[in-house]
């Protein structure tokens, strides 16, 4: 039974809430626009909205002959092959799960994670939009009995965030200098939330590994300095996408020890 402090602490609590709701919603509408379905897509060149018909995946791209309907100009080849990637990973996830609930969620985690690996790669950003629905949606699976455990999944989603956070602040404490940025904090929070808390060194260790290579790789190109800032979703959501389709091979592959 609630005492009655309980119920008069509970009470205040919500009085507090309601009243800071205009304060949230003043924060909401001061926040960028950062909307990823508004405004609609347009040609890059002329501004021709994109229509329903012209954005079937890869179909449209051969129709158009991979050329804007309006002004001619050619599409990039980039927009099909990352439809044909997504289609093929589709297809694997598919053919592994079979259909039911594991099938959709990870046809989520799939779409997500090849999004943010290339809007990463181009803006260096990774939404919020994308980051924090994998979140919750990766701790819900989990809730249904998912993946791996609640538990695993709580404790995976605050080791993602505080491993990269403390990283952060250690390297900017250190040398000034950011190191990488919050949006890599929530897409390992999301990772460690789908693939638990023993995921997540494994996950770094890999992302960094190959991160690394490629970045000493462009330095040595001389396409990058050491001063440029590390896109780390770039690495991070493959990773994800990796330990989806072999996760225990990975941990056992790179942790021995704790693989199980
Ligand atoms: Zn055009």
């Amino acid at each position: 039974m609630a005492s009655h402090e309980d119920v008069e602490r509970r009470a205040a609590l919500k009085k507090r809430l309601l009243e800071a709701r205009p304060a949230f919603g003043a924060l909401v509408a001061a926040m960028p626009d950062e909307d990823l379905g508004r405004p609609r897509s347009r040609c890059g060149s002329c501004g021709h909205p994109i229509g329903a018909l012209e954005n079937v995946p890869l179909v449209s791209y051969a129709v158009l002959r991979g050329r804007c309907s309006a002004c001619g100009t050619p599409i990039s080849p980039r927009y099909p092959a990352i439809e044909l990637l997504t289609g093929l990973l589709f297809a694997a996830v598919a053919w592994r799960y079979g259909l039911g609930v594991p099938m959709f969620a990870s046809l989520a985690l799939v779409a997500g994670l090849v999004a943010l690996t290339f809007i990463d790669a181009d803006a260096m950003l990774l939404p919020d939009a994308i980051t924090l629905p994998l979140l919750w949606v990766g701790l819900l699976v989990a809730a249904f009995g998912g993946f791996v455990s609640l538990h695993d999944a709580v404790w995976g989603a605050v080791a993602g965030y505080l491993s990269l956070w403390s990283v952060f602040w250690l390297y900017k404490l250190a040398t000034g200098k950011e190191g990488f940025g919050y949006g890599d904090f929530k897409l390992l929070a999301a990772l460690g939330a789908w693939f638990g808390w023993q995921a997540i060194l494994p996950i770094v260790l890999l992302s960094a590994g190959v991160g690394a290579v490629v970045g000493v790789t462009l330095i040595v190109a001389g396409r990058k300095t050491m001063a440029s800032r590390l896109p780390f979703g770039v690495y991070l959501a493959p990773a994800g996408v990796l330990m989806l389709f072999a996760g225990p091979r990975v941990i056992d592959l790179i942790l021995p020890t704790i693989g199980q």
